[in-house]
C-alpha cells in the first residue's frame, strides 16, 4: 500500500473564486462541525491512499481512495469513526494532484458520506473527464441527483439493524443506472427478510447489481451465502476483502 501524506493546501490557490458552501440541511447538525471552517471550493478530507478494493463489483482491483470527512449518520457497525472529525481542508486541483501521483486508473470517492461537501460533484465530473473510473461510496442518505452520470455510484439502502433506516432517501431508488450498484449490509436475519422485501417492492433485480454483505461479527458470510441461495434471486454475497487481507481494524487498507 502507497499513502500520501495529506498536506497543507498551497498558500495561494489557482482555482476560480466560488460561491460560499452551503451544507445540506441535515439531522444532527453538529456532526458537521469538522466542516464549519471549510473554504468555498475547497474539501475537507480525511485521507488520500491506494489499495484494493475491498467491495463491489470492482472488488480486487488497485484503486486511490479519496475518503471525505464528516457523517451524519451512526451506524452501529461503522468502521471509519475516524472519519467523522480528522481531515484538512484541500482545493480540487491539490486532489487531482495527489490522484494522479498515485496513478491508478479506479478511484473511489468514499468517507464519512463525501455528498455533504457540495465541492466533490465537481471533484468527480474532473476526475470523470481526465479519464479516471470513478466509483462513488454514498450513505443512500442524500439526493444522487447532481451525480456525474458517469460516476458509478455505490448506494447503501439502510437496513434497520443499521440503526439508520429513517435516513433512507427513497427517491434514489429511481435514480439508480445500470452502472451503479445497491449495497445493503445484513446484521441478522430480520435484516435479511426486510432487504428481500424492498428489493421485491420495489422492482430492483434488474436495475442494477445487488449486493449483500454480512455485517462483520454480526452474520457470518457462509450462513448469508445460505439464505441468498434459498431465494433464487440474483443477489451478489459481497464479502469484504480488506478485512479478510488485512487486520479488520486497520486502517487505510
Ligand atoms: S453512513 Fe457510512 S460513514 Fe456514516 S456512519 Fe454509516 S457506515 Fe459510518
Amino acid at each position: 500500500m502507497t499513502r500520501l501524506l495529506i498536506q497543507d493546501p498551497p498558500a495561494k490557490s489557482t482555482e476560480p473564486a466560488k460561491a460560499d458552501t452551503i451544507l445540506p440541511v441535515v439531522s444532527h447538525p453538529e456532526r458537521l462541525r469538522s466542516l464549519d471552517r471549510k473554504a468555498a471550493g475547497t474539501l475537507v478530507i480525511h485521507e488520500i491512499y491506494r489499495s484494493l478494493q475491498g467491495e463491489s463489483t470492482f472488488a480486487g482491483l488497485p484503486c486511490i481512495f479519496v475518503r471525505l470527512t464528516a457523517c451524519h449518520l451512526r451506524c452501529v457497525y461503522c468502521d471509519t469513526p475516524h472519519a467523522f472529525n480528522q481531515g484538512k481542508p484541500l482545493g480540487i486541483d491539490e486532489i487531482v494532484a495527489q490522484v494522479h501521483a498515485l496513478g491508478d486508473q479506479l478511484v473511489e470517492i468514499t468517507g464519512g458520506e463525501p455528498l455533504l461537501q457540495p465541492e466533490v460533484f465537481p471533484l468527480m465530473t474532473r476526475l470523470a473527464d481526465e479519464g479516471k473510473t470513478v466509483l462513488l461510496e454514498t450513505s443512500g442518505a442524500l439526493d444522487i441527483g447532481p451525480v456525474d452520470p458517469r460516476v458509478h455510484i455505490i448506494l447503501d439502502l439502510k437496513t434497520p439493524g443499521s440503526g439508520e433506516v429513517d435516513a433512507n432517501l427513497w427517491s434514489n431508488l429511481a435514480l439508480l443506472k445500470p452502472i451503479d450498484e445497491l449495497k445493503f449490509v445484513i446484521c441478522d436475519r430480520e435484516d435479511f427478510d426486510w432487504s428481500i422485501s424492498q428489493v421485491r417492492a420495489h422492482s430492483l433485480i434488474g436495475r442494477c447489481p445487488i449486493l449483500f454483505g454480512a455485517c462483520f461479527g454480526r452474520v457470518s458470510s457462509t450462513e448469508l451465502a445460505a439464505w441468498i441461495l434459498e431465494t433464487r434471486l440474483p443477489i451478489r454475497l459481497q464479502l469484504q476483502q480488506h478485512k479478510i487481507l488485512w487486520d479488520p481494524q486497520a486502517r487505510g487498507v
